[in-house]
């Protein structure tokens, strides 16, 4: 009898096969290793940008690997950064970047380890937004590499007590817990339309002071969606000591 063999339901592994297999045909796999813009000594700027490790951007694990290759020779930090497990990357992407840091002999760094002083040859890994299940989620995965990232919350005002307590669970193990606005607005349209003042007193204090008031102690701003301007950054003086850009609009 003819036997039907049914194709299996895709697993992580093929997934991430398929993305390099979409990037390669759509020939846009960034070339991390070549942007000196993500790769910093310590916090040696006050704008730090690093480059998204989200699906949609079709990064390859081969590129994420080979960049941290360069970090290592060349004593650097690299600067990386995505927001939702399962939902904008898939958690075995994250387990590989971090499987590969160890690797390659690249340890993770926190951005308040950075401000501490240069840590040559390291990763800054970094998560934007407030997903506090999928962040929680990927928690034994940093155990098992001894891992620690750092954690750019937006919409604070807007977590339960419950999501409140998973994010203090997250300082507890180590983790960085830094800033990411507080109703996550564009700064550069933002502003453009309500000034500088109205961005400061609207998507910087309320929420700042909030995780202030809750024992946190932002000292690094991550921009949504990496939109800055220099007059912008300026106004961030007073608030914060670094700021956090992304590869697209890290200034020049
Ligand atoms: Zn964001």
């Amino acid at each position: 009898m003819k036997q039907v063999s049914w194709p299996r339901r895709p697993g992580p592994g093929a997934r991430l096969v398929l993305a390099a297999a979409l990037a390669a045909w759509a020939g846009c796999d960034a070339a991390l290793s070549e942007y000196d813009s993500i790769y910093s000594r310590g916090a040696d700027k006050y704008v730090l940008c690093g480059h998204s490790i989200d699906d949609k951007n079709f990064v390859s694990l081969d590129e994420i690997e080979r960049a941290m290759v360069r970090a290592r020779i060349d004593g650097t930090t690299l600067h990386l950064y995505a927001h939702k497990p399962t939902r904008t990357v898939e958690r075995s992407t994250i387990e590989s970047v971090l499987a590969a840091a160890e690797r390659q002999g690249v340890p993770l760094v926190t951005y308040a380890e950075l401000e501490r002083g240069e840590r040559p040859g390291t990763l800054a890994l970094s998560f934007d937004d407030h997903d506090l299940v999928g962040w929680t989620s990927l928690q034994p995965a940093f155990e098992r590499t001894r891992s620690q990232v750092t954690f750019f919350v937006s919409a604070y005002l807007d977590l339960s007590a419950e999501e409140r307590g998973q994010l203090r669970t997250l300082a507890t193990l180590g983790h960085d817990i830094q800033f990411h606005s507080t109703w996550h607005q564009n700064a550069e349209s933002y502003t453009a339309e309500h000034g500088v003042t109205a961005y400061v007193d609207n998507e910087i204090l309320p929420a700042l002071t909030a995780m202030r008031t809750d024992g946190f102690a932002p000292t690094v701003f991550a921009y949504p969606f990496g939109a800055r301007t220099s007059t912008v950054d300026d106004a961030m003086i007073p608030h914060f000591q670094h700021l956090r850009a992304i590869y697209a609009t890290c200034p020049q």
